[in-house]
């Protein structure tokens, strides 16, 4: 496909022919579903529009702090009748990663009670990193006999934590540098998406103080990596991604793992990546600067524009 045939604004037209050429429609949350908790006009709508159509939904976000049953929860709450499994939530998706390749050992996890709770629903061992683990007030060293290390982790987990910690980091660093410990990261998203001028370090940040200070590199399994969709395949067979429309609003995750799967993918300018941006990064392209997978199919304001050209298509049927 040429690039002129990239970034597609989308028309009636178009919107016809996503939903007749698939079955799978993968959605982000944050940016393209609601700024939470404003949800978006027309989103609850579209989501149940495309339901009544027949097809399958997915929720595909890098969010670790939630479980599936918390996202159901909050879907339900504002008038979609989500299901926990059409919920593609890294927590879930860390232990279905550690299911897949047979892990039986024990994890340091650096993240929420969220992690713990997904990974432990598949019977996978925890053994500290949840919740706080502070240095005392007064402390200016740390003594490091007085720290406790299980001999026995096999696996470190760096997700999003709000509790992260000096003794923290030290310490998933110290089990990285036995070499047969595994290394995985829920996602690298450099920020969490705000709607104030604060900046609010995602888990890439925490991610890169353990992979600098461990000289580790991870397998990092949400977007824009393969893992995320690897697992919908493992769960879900007959999703194919030839069939399946990627809807986000940040082109480095979404569009990308999107366009790297093999799925159609849909921009809205709702959230991260904006009009002008995706003008600059089509230049970029234009140049060879970037990697063309930056780039959406087509893209559209926001998820209520979608609804209503979707309904004026049903509308001018006969
Ligand atoms: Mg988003």
């Amino acid at each position: 496909m040429s690039i002129e045939e990239l970034c597609t604004h989308l028309t009636e037209l178009h919107s016809k022919s996503l939903l007749s050429d698939n079955d799978t429609f993968l959605f982000d949350c944050d940016g393209v579903l609601w700024n939470f908790p404003q949800i978006f006009t027309g989103a609850i709508e579209l989501l149940n529009y495309l339901t009544a159509e027949g097809k399958r939904l997915f929720f595909v976000t890098n969010n670790s702090t939630k479980t599936q049953d918390d996202y159901a929860k909050r879907f339900n709450d504002i008038g979609y009748n989500a299901k926990p499994e059409q919920i593609i939530c890294t927590a879930w998706l860390t232990a279905q990663y550690l299911k897949s390749i047979k892990f039986a050992g024990k994890c340091y996890v650096v993240g929420m009670q969220s992690m713990k709770h997904e990974l432990e629903r598949e019977g996978i061992t925890i053994c500290g990193g949840i919740g706080a683990d502070p240095l005392p007030p007064d402390a200016n060293a740390v003594n490091t006999n007085k720290l406790e290390f299980d001999k026995d982790v096999d696996c470190v987990i760096s997700a999003l934590d709000l509790h992260i910690s000096y003794i923290k980091i030290l310490k998933a660093a110290t089990y990285l540098n036995r070499p047969n410990v595994l290394f995985l990261a829920t996602n690298d998203d450099a920020s969490l998406p705000q709607s104030d001028e604060t900046v609010m370090p995602g888990a890439g940040s925490i991610l890169s103080s353990i992979a600098t200070a461990s000289c580790r590199s991870p397998t990092i399994l949400g977007k824009p990596h393969a893992p995320m969709f690897d697992a919908i395949r493992l769960a879900y067979p007959d999703v194919d991604p030839k069939r399946t429309v990627m809807i986000g609003d940040r082109v480095e995750t979404d569009i990308a793992f999107g366009n790297r799967q093999g799925a159609t993918t849909l921009l809205v300018f709702s959230g991260a990546t904006s009009e002008k941006d995706l003008d600059t990064l089509k230049q970029q392209v234009e140049k060879h600067a970037i990697e063309r997978d930056l780039l959406p199919n087509f893209c559209v304001k926001d998820v209520g524009q979608f609804l209503r050209f979707l309904e004026s298509t049903r509308k001018s049927l006969p």
